[in-house]
C-alpha cells in the first residue's frame, strides 16, 4: 500500500492545486497592484476633465461679466453722465428693472478721481436703493465700494477687470474704465463696476449647462491650501474640489463636484468579469486535467499495478486486464513487456525446479524429488489394508561394464533401464528416481509387499531380456539388476530413513546372494549382521 500522499493522484492534485493557487494569487496581485491603480488614476483624471469643465463654464461668466460692463462703460451716454452732462441718464438707465434685467445686486459709476459717483443696488433686505456722490447714504455698500475703490486706485490698468469675489458673498465682478466711445488713447473719464451675485438659482443653472452635480462656496484660505481634491464618497460617487483665486482676502472659491464612478465600476466590472472567468476557465481545465490523467494514466496504472501486485500473491497470469494489454500507448507496452517478463521469469523458474527436482542424465526424478514423494505418502493416514513399498535397484557389477564398454555406453545403458523403469511403474503414485551413479529407487503407494515383490521380480527378468550384452560379468552375459524391497504398513508404519535403510539391507542381501534377484527385508535383519 503507498502512504496517502505518495499516490501519482495525490501528488498530481497537491500539484496542480499549487499551481492553480498560484495563478489566481497572481491574478489577484495583478488586479490589486496594476490594474485598480490604473483605473483609479483614469477615474483621477476625469474628475479633473470636469473641474476643468466647470472652471471654465465660470470662465465663461466671467467673460459675460466683462464683455456686460465694456458695453455699457463705452457707451456715449454713460461718458457723459459721469461728466455729469447727462442727468437724464438717471431716470432712463439707473432703475431696479435695470439691475434686475441684468442680474446684478450693485452697480457703481467712479468719477475719474476714483471716487463714487452714483451707486444703485439692492441692499441687505433686497430693497433697492441709489445714492449719489452728494448724499453717499449707501452704508449697506460701503464695503464693496471700499474694495472696489482700492482695486481701482491700486494697480488697475486701463483695461477691463473681471474677478470672482468670495466674501461677504460670492459675486462675479466686473470693473471696466469709462471712455469716450471705446477710444482708449486718452485717460479714463471714470470706472463702471457691477457686482453679480452667484445665486442659488446662478449656481442651478451652471449646474444644467454643464450637466455636473456642482456646488460654488466661499472657503477661508487654509494655510496650504489643496489646490485640488479627490474623495470617494462610496462605490458609485466621488466628490472632487478645487479652490479658485478670488478677490477677497483671506477667502477663496471653491468649486465641488459630486460625480458618478460609473467609468471606474464600469471598468471594474469588465475586469472583475474576466478574473473570474479567467479563473473559473482555470479551475475547470484543471479539473478536466485531473480527469483526463486520472483516466488516461493513472487508473490503467493502478489496475497494473494492483495485477501486479495479485500476480506476485498468485502466480497465475490468467486475469491480465484485457483493456491494459489492448492499448496501444506506453501504458499498453510496459503491461505487455512486464507480461512476457513475468512468463519468461515463470518458465525459467519451472525449468530450474524441474532441474532441481530430476537427473540430467536419464530425466528421472532425483534424490530430492524421491525423498518429497516418499514423505508424501508416509505421511498420508493410511488405511487399514494400505502399505507403501520401496523398491532400491542396483545394476550387478557395473564397474567393470564402464570398464570394458567405456564410460559412454555405460550411461547409455542407464539411460535404457530408465526408460523400461518408468515404463514399467507407470501406475498413477508410483515414481522411479535415480538415487546413486547406478542405483535407482522406486516409490509404489498402496502396494503390498507380495506384488512388490512380484513387480520387482518381472522387472528383474524385463532387464534381463532386454540383452544388453556384459561380457565382464560373472552372473550373467547380459545386464542384470538386484532389487532390494520393504514395506511401511498402516499397523507398523515406519520413517522414511528407516524404511530406505531396510530396502538398502534387502538390496545388500540381494547383492550378497549372488545378484541378479529380488530380496524382501526381513524382521530378522538387522545392519551389523548383514554387513
Ligand atoms: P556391484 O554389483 O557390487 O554393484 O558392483 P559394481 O561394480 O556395480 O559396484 P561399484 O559400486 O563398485 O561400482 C559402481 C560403478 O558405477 C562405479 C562407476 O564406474 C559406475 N558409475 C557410477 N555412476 C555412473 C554414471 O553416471 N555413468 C557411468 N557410465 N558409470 C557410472
Ligand atoms: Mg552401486
Ligand atoms: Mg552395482
Amino acid at each position: 500500500m503507498l502512504r496517502p500522499l505518495a499516490s501519482l493522484r495525490h501528488r498530481f492534485l497537491l500539484a496542480l492545486g499549487s499551481v492553480l493557487a498560484l495563478a489566481l494569487l497572481a491574478l489577484g496581485l495583478v488586479a490589486r497592484y496594476q490594474i485598480t491603480p490604473i483605473l483609479l488614476e483614469e477615474e483621477r483624471r476625469y474628475a479633473t476633465a470636469e473641474l476643468d469643465r466647470a472652471e471654465r463654464a465660470l470662465d465663461n461668466e466671467l467673460g459675460h461679466m466683462q464683455r456686460l460692463v465694456e458695453d455699457w462703460a463705452w457707451w456715449e451716454d454713460t461718458y457723459q453722465f459721469v461728466r455729469g452732462e447727462r442727468p437724464e441718464y438717471v431716470d432712463s438707465n439707473l432703475y431696479e428693472g435695470t439691475l434686475a434685467t441684468l442680474d446684478l445686486q450693485l452697480m457703481v459709476f467712479f468719477s475719474a478721481d476714483d471716487e463714487p459717483y452714483w451707486t444703485l443696488g439692492f441692499d441687505a433686505s433686497g430693497r433697492f436703493a441709489t445714492c449719489t456722490a452728494e448724499t453717499q447714504a449707501c452704508p449697506w455698500a460701503d464695503h464693496a465700494l471700499r474694495v472696489l475703490q482700492e482695486r481701482i486706485t491700486n494697480g488697475l490698468t486701463e483695461d477691463s477687470h473681471t474677478w470672482l469675489m468670495a466674501a461677504p458673498r460670492l459675486a462675479l465682478i466686473g470693473v471696466s474704465p469709462i471712455y469716450k466711445g471705446d477710444d482708449d488713447t486718452v485717460p479714463p473719464s471714470g470706472w463702471l463696476a457691477m457686482v453679480r451675485p452667484l445665486s442659488a438659482t446662478w449656481i442651478q443653472q451652471l449646474r444644467e449647462t454643464t450637466g455636473i452635480d456642482l456646488t460654488v462656496d466661499s472657503v477661508p484660505m487654509a494655510a496650504s491650501p489643496p489646490a485640488e481634491a479627490l474623495s470617494r464618497l462610496s462605490a458609485t460617487r466621488m466628490r472632487a474640489f478645487r479652490d479658485v483665486e478670488a478677490m477677497s482676502e483671506g477667502h477663496q472659491v471653491r468649486l465641488a463636484a459630486t460625480l458618478p464612478r460609473q467609468r471606474y465600476q464600469a471598468s471594474l466590472e469588465t475586469f472583475r468579469f474576466a478574473l473570474y472567468w479567467t479563473s473559473g476557465v482555470l479551475v475547470v481545465a484543471m479539473i478536466v486535467v485531473l480527469l483526463l490523467l486520472e483516466s488516461i494514466v493513472l487508473k490503467p496504472l493502478r489496475q497494473f499495478a494492483r495485477f501486479a501486485q495479485r500476480l506476485k500473491e498468485q502466480e497465475t497470469l490468467d486475469d491480465t486486464p484485457l483493456i491494459l494489454l489492448g492499448r496501444q500507448d506506453e501504458i499498453g507496452m510496459l503491461v505487455r513487456e512486464f507480461q512476457q517478463l513475468h512468463e519468461h521469469q515463470r518458465a525459467q523458474k519451472a525449468l530450474l525446479l524441474n532441474l532441481s527436482q530430476h537427473d540430467p542424465l536419464t530425466g528421472l526424478a532425483n534424490r530430492r524429488l524421491f525423498d518429497e514423494k516418499l514423505d508424501a505418502a508416509l505421511a498420508q493416514v493410511p488405511e487399514e489394508s494400505d502399505s507403501v513399498v520401496t523398491l532400491m535397484l542396483d545394476v550387478d557389477h557395473f564397474k567393470p561394464y564402464n570398464d570394458h564398454y567405456g564410460h559412454p555406453q555405460g550411461d547409455e545403458c542407464l539411460v535404457t533401464l530408465a526408460e523400461h523403469m518408468t515404463r514399467h511403474f507407470s501406475a498413477p503414485g508410483q515414481l522411479v528416481a535415480r538415487t546413486g551413479g547406478e542405483e535407482f529407487s522406486v516409490l509404489l503407494p498402496r502396494t503390498s509387499l507380495a506384488d512388490a515383490q512380484q513387480q520387482a521380480a518381472a522387472l528383474g527378468t524385463t532387464i534381463q531380456r532386454l540383452a544388453i550384452p556384459h561380457a565382464t560379468s560373472p552372473v550373467a552375459p547380459v545386464v542384470t539388476v538386484s532389487i532390494g524391497v520393504a514395506v511401511s504398513t498402516a499397523s507398523h508404519p515406519l520413517s522414511a530413513t528407516r524404511l530406505m535403510s531396510r530396502a538398502d539391507l534387502a538390496l545388500y542381501r540381494a547383492k550378497a546372494h549372488g545378484r541378479n534377484r529380488v530380496e524382501a527385508y526381513r524382521e530378522a535383519e538387522q545392519p551389523t549382521t548383514s554387513g
